[in-house]
């Protein structure tokens, strides 16, 4: 079907850091493989965040919002930092969202003299589906996760309670009876969710209402997750389109190496140490000898658990790159103090060039495409998840939210690139623990070899997945042309029928 490049698509991102990242992304890609014009909306302060990464060839437009009037602390906009009890305030008050975004949708009818080619919303955003369909165009939801992490995230909300007898682990539909999924301290609002809850009643409808979407847009490769893709399939009955990772492609095609190369071209927060400094270091080291821990823009861990990993890793003799946030409890934007590690952890770490602590924010895209960078312990966010794996970093994983776990049980369970450190922010680990197991995947041999085979493996699925060059055109890139052929023909019967 052939389509103009004076097309135009809405966007709708959830308003969370790990929600609007792939959404520009994608935004950025749509427009720039096909020239249409792309509208993101959202609150005011997520729209400014999105200006100052310069994105000059996306519209943004902001939709009216006031926090107070949702239960939230004042110019909080954004799930960042936001403790559990609120956080399912930023949810209900999305919903609200939903007038102005049809106003919004009517202004681009009146002036265009058309619909939008389609709407691409989040997937908690259901209500985006009646909105399009009332302005005579199409809701296409964007899962900003993998195939696996959605699928249970969505089965896991759609399928309440979760309490097989006194069991606790439980089934989800949708996924083999083999795949058990624990009620862990990871998931509070599980052991309470039976359908009544705040938590079921925004989740459900929400979700339910999004599969009725044309289709969906996925940030996986089908190579990659090609069984979870069918699971997902068979579950949502609509087309799903896995259309990632959503990376820069200098980091896909390793085109450049200069230090500080991806951070310059990132949203970003100002990095603890400089990107020179951290890739000077990195220069030094042997392949594969470091370990780069961080755990996302969001989480952090209690002070026992960093002084256990911090123990554990001074004993392991790895070196490291550890990006170091204040620990629960502490403000987060608090200065670094030396009593959240063991005594002279900093010092002996540092004399002995064992490693670089750096303060709240590295350039990961520089770190994780280093040679010397062997393995990466992360809390197994997707973004986290998909940069390791385009590089062939295996992971140590140490979920604490979201649908982390789910990807953590995926990347062990199904891909056998990681292995599971602890879960959730309280739980207890031992520096012995912590020291066994770095040491394994930091091998030489053994399960640390097998699984940097595995990750390598995965990289070039990734990277074939992405080729635009020759014949072959990558699975993304032609997932991203039916996605546009299909939303094409969509619009193309609506004109036939009106
Ligand atoms: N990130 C970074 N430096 C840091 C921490 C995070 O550049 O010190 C980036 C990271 O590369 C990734 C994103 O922030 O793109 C984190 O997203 P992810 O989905 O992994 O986790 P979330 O922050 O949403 O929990």
């Amino acid at each position: 079907v052939g389509f103009s490049s004076d097309e135009h698509i809405v966007m709708l991102p959830m308003m969370a850091h790990g929600h609007l990242v792939p959404f520009l992304a994608l935004a950025r890609e749509i427009h720039q493989r096909k020239g249409f014009t792309i509208t993101m909306a959202s609150t005011p302060l997520n729209i400014q965040y999105l200006r100052s990464t310069a994105v000059s060839e996306i519209r943004l437009v902001e939709l009216p919002f006031r926090s107070a009037e949702h239960g939230l602390p004042p110019d909080t906009e954004n799930t960042e930092n936001l403790p559990l009890d609120q956080l399912i305030n930023i949810f209900r008050a999305s919903e609200s969202l939903e007038a102005p975004v049809r106003q919004l949708l009517s202004e681009i009818v009146e002036k265009e003299g058309r619909p939008p080619l389609c709407v691409v919303s989040d997937v908690f955003f259901g209500w985006a589906v009646r909105v399009a369909e009332s302005m005579g165009t199409v809701n296409v939801t964007f899962a900003t996760w993998g195939a696996y992490g959605n699928l249970a995230f969505i089965s896991l909300w759609m399928n309440l309670p979760h309490r097989e007898s006194e069991s606790e682990e439980f089934t989800l539909p949708g996924l083999p009876d083999r795949i058990r999924f624990p009620i862990s301290p990871l998931h509070q609002f599980l052991r309470m969710a039976n359908g009544t809850d705040s938590w079921s009643r925004f989740f459900q409808p929400q979700i339910s209402k999004s599969l009725r979407s044309l289709g969906c847009l996925c940030n996986t490769v089908e190579e990659v997750e090609p069984i979870a893709l069918e699971w997902l399939r068979n579950y949502m009955k609509i087309p799903v389109w896995p259309i990632g990772p959503l990376l820069p492609s200098a980091l896909l095609n390793k085109s450049s190496s200069s230090a500080g190369h991806f951070y310059k071209h990132r949203a970003g927060k100002q990095p603890g140490m400089s990107v020179e400094k951290c890739i000077k270091w990195l220069d030094l080291q042997k392949p594969d000898s470091v370990l780069y821990i961080s755990f996302g823009s969001q989480n952090t861990i209690s002070q026992a658990q960093m002084k256990a990993l911090a123990s554990g890793l001074e004993e392991s003799g790895v070196l490291f790159i550890w990006v170091i946030r204040p620990p629960l409890g502490f403000d987060l934007r608090g200065e670094f103090k030396p009593e959240w590690l063991p005594d002279g952890f900093e010092e002996r770490t540092r004399e002995k060039k064992q490693g670089l602590l750096v303060k709240n924010w590295a350039p990961q895209l520089d770190i994780l495409s280093h040679k010397s960078t062997g393995a990466f312990l992360s809390h197994c966010g997707w973004n986290s998840v998909t940069e390791s794996l385009s590089q062939g970093v295996p992971i140590i994983g140490w979920p604490m939210a979201a649908e982390q776990a789910y990807n953590s049980k995926m990347l062990v369970e199904e891909m056998g690139v990681s292995v599971e450190l602890t879960r959730g922010l309280q739980s207890e680990i031992r520096g012995e623990e912590v020291k066994e197991m770095i040491e394994t995947v930091m091998g030489e041999n053994g399960k640390g070899a097998e699984m940097r085979k595995k990750a390598a493996e995965v990289a070039e699925r990734i990277k074939a997945a992405m080729n635009e060059e020759g014949e072959e055109k990558g699975s993304s890139i032609q997932a991203l042309d039916n996605f546009i052929s299909a939303v094409s023909v969509r619009g193309k019967q609506k004109e036939i029928c009106t």
